[in-house]
Formats: structure tokens, sequence, C-alpha cells
């Protein structure tokens, strides 16, 4: 991907551990590289398809002056994170420099270098106690306004049979498409927050819920850490996942497979017995972006 770097950029700041660091500060120097496409800002001149690399270093000056950290690591992480918040890019790389580190021993420098990136990710969502509905249009709303979250396409919500064996009532699903800064284990933690807050109880397995959340697909990341597994394992046998899916990512394929969303929901159709899921209405949000 095409990127735009800021080199060297001095800053004079107050990080570090030290209370002298703290209290007089020292020089930083700072690195950005910034990824985005750039071909349409190259071919029509226009300064707004690109990111102003005047306004950017008065930026990152600004935010490294206007706050403390104790750990370079620390002011790296933070400043990535608004990088990605203020500017339409796909990744940022920081690179920090303490050219003074303080340690008693000569030394060029201490640096730290991050990347942190956009991710995109596909949650399903579903329901079967209380009001179905408003628990995932809340699931939406949860996530949109999550730090580091922004809510993508959101498929119509839809009535299901129950899976699993369980007596229990219809659910009704859905899916979203969900940008995120977010690592895997991190927005695992938050859909669990959001479905605690639902009242989310786990009883039994496949059992009824007030609210679900699973990731369905995270980039094209493949992970099995026994806490967590992208793709979800049994996504490819659920119509109530594949079908609202389809509606929004019908071509998206499984990283290990290589089929399309709308394969696989071919594939369970035609196998399918018994229930077929019945549309419900659209979801007031969505499709959208
Ligand atoms: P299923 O995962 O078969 O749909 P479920 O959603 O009813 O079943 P839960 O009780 O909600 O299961 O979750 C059990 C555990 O599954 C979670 O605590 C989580 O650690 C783990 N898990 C593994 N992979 C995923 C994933 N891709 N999305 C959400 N949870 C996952
Ligand atoms: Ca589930
Ligand atoms: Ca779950």
């Amino acid at each position: 991907m095409d990127e735009i770097r800021i080199t060297g950029l001095t800053v004079f700041a107050n990080h570090g551990v030290l209370p002298e660091e703290t209290a007089l500060g020292q020089k930083f120097l700072v690195s950005l590289v910034l990824r985005k496409p750039l071909r349409r800002a190259a071919l029509n001149g226009e300064l707004s398809g690109t990111v102003n690399y005047a306004e950017a270093c008065a930026f990152t000056s600004q935010f490294l002056r206007g706050n403390t950290f104790a750990l370079i690591e620390s002011a790296a992480e933070a400043l990535a994170a608004a990088l990605l918040e203020r500017y339409d890019i796909e990744s940022a790389a920081v690179e920090l420099k303490k050219p003074w580190a303080p340690i008693g021993l000569p030394l060029e420098c201490v640096s730290v270098r991050i990347e942190r990136s956009w991710h995109t990710a596909y949650i399903a969502l579903g329901s079967n106690l209380g009001d179905r509905e408003a628990h995932l249009r809340g699931a939406v709303g949860a996530l949109a306004a999550a730090e580091g979250c922004r809510v993508g396409k959101v498929s119509s919500f839809i009535v299901t049979p129950p899976y699993g064996g369980v007596e229990q009532g219809d659910f009704l699903n859905g899916c979203l498409e969900l940008r995120t800064r977010l690592e895997p284990g991190e927005l695992l933690g938050l859909l669990h927050s959001i479905e605690a807050a639902a009242g989310r109880e786990r009883l039994v397995r496949w059992g009824p819920r007030t609210l679900d959340l699973d990731i369905i697909f995270y980039d094209s990341l493949v992970l099995d850490s026994g806490e967590l597994t992208i793709p979800h394992p049994d996504m490819a046998n659920r119509r109530f996942v594949l079908a609202p899916l389809a509606e929004i990512a019908p071509y998206l394929r499984h990283p290990l497979t290589g089929r399309t969303v709308q394969e696989m929901l071919h594939t369970v159709e035609g196998s399918a017995r018994g229930p077929s899921c019945a549309w419900m209405h659209s979801a007031a949000q969505g499709p959208r972006e």
C-alpha cells in the first residue's frame, strides 16, 4: 500500500519514568508511516485525498507536548490511535526516539516502533429472549459507540429456528461489518461486555440468550487460541449466520476453504431440512455505508 512518510520530527516533551524527565522534558524524534491508497489524490491533485503532512506534523507535535506518558511505548500507542482516528488512513507506524535518554551511559538513542491498523471484522448477532429486536439494535449501538470501533454495513434481521437441539423460542439473527482498531482478544472482551450488559447468562450450551455476539471473520486471520477460534468454526453450517452475512458480504472468502459466503449459503440451503428462515424486516441502519 502507498505510504506517507514523515521522518525525524523534533518535539520537546515530558515523557519518561524519572521525575526529572517529566519535570524538565527532553528531545524526542518522531517518525511516521501513514498507509493509504494515494493514486486518486495523485491523479486529481487534491490535497483532500491524501494526508496534509504539515497538519499531521503539527497535530503530532501538539499531541506529544499536550500529554505525558511514563513509557514511550504508551506515547507511541496513544499517538497511533489518535492518528488512525483523525486521518482517513489504513495504518499508522510510529517510531519514537529518545536521543537524550538519561541512563548515565553514552548512547546514540533509544526508540520504540509500533504499527497499528484498522481491521475489518464480521460479527454475528443473535437473540431469543426478551425484546429480541431491542437487544440486537442495542448491540449495534454499543459497537458503534465503542472506542476504536466503527460499524459499517448492517444486515436485515431474520427470524430463525433454534439450532443445536435445545427446545426454545425462535431467534432473531443478523450480521454486521465492523471496522476496528481492537486486536481479536480485545474485541472478544468487548463483545462479552456488551452481552453481559444485555443480561446474557450461560446456563445451557446453545440455550436461550438475550444476546449472543460471535466473531465470524477478522480480516483473513486464522486463529485457534483455545479461547478464540477465527473464522468461527461452525459458520459454514449455519444458515442463520450465512443468510444475513450474504446480504452484506456475499463475495467474502473463507480464508481456509476459499469458498465465498454466497457459495457456503447455497450449500447449506441445498442440504437444509425443516423450517427455513423468515425474512423479518430491514434494520433501520442498513445495509449501509
Ligand atoms: P457457538 O460458539 O457454537 O455459537 P455460543 O455462541 O452459544 O456457541 P458462548 O457461550 O457464547 O457459545 O461462547 C463460549 C466461548 O466461545 C466464549 O467464551 C469464547 O471464548 C469462545 N469463542 C471461541 N471462538 C469464538 C468466536 N469466534 N466468537 C465468539 N466467541 C468465541
Ligand atoms: Ca453463537
Ligand atoms: Ca457466542
